[in-house]
């Protein structure tokens, strides 16, 4: 189980760095490893959740924010398709696409509660 957020605290596992202010993941807690510093290998794509989401999300979602679910739901496929291709750099990109499509919801008046869950 990820977290994905940043944090001020603690250090990573892999590289012995703090976590600072990029992404990183929970392993064994309170340690963890940055995003970019962990083996992505033969773990299954970590946003099948969220893209399930979404798909529950599809048909409650009117005007910009519908067009923001289709390109975020489109990207977050295209990844999980190729998963674990691109490792790294593919769970950042998600998370990215995730912050993004988070605010799109939010400024939709999409429930606190639901898009806190992306
Ligand atoms: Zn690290």
């Amino acid at each position: 189980m990820g977290s994905g957020c940043a944090s001020a605290q603690g250090t990573c596992r892999r590289c012995g760095a703090p976590f600072g202010m990029e992404p990183w993941w929970v392993t064994e807690y309170p340690n963890g490893e940055h995003t970019r510093c962990r083996d992505w290998t033969g773990r299954p794509f970590p946003f099948a959740r969220q893209l399930d989401l979404m798909r529950k999300l599809w048909p409650g979602v009117e005007g910009p924010a519908r067009t923001c679910l289709h390109h975020a739901g489109a990207r977050l496929a295209e990844l999980q398709r190729g998963w674990p291709a691109g490792g790294a750099a593919a769970v950042l990109t998600a998370l990215e696409t995730l912050r993004a499509l988070r605010l799109a919801l939010a400024q939709a008046g999409v429930d606190r509660k639901v898009v806190g869950k992306l």
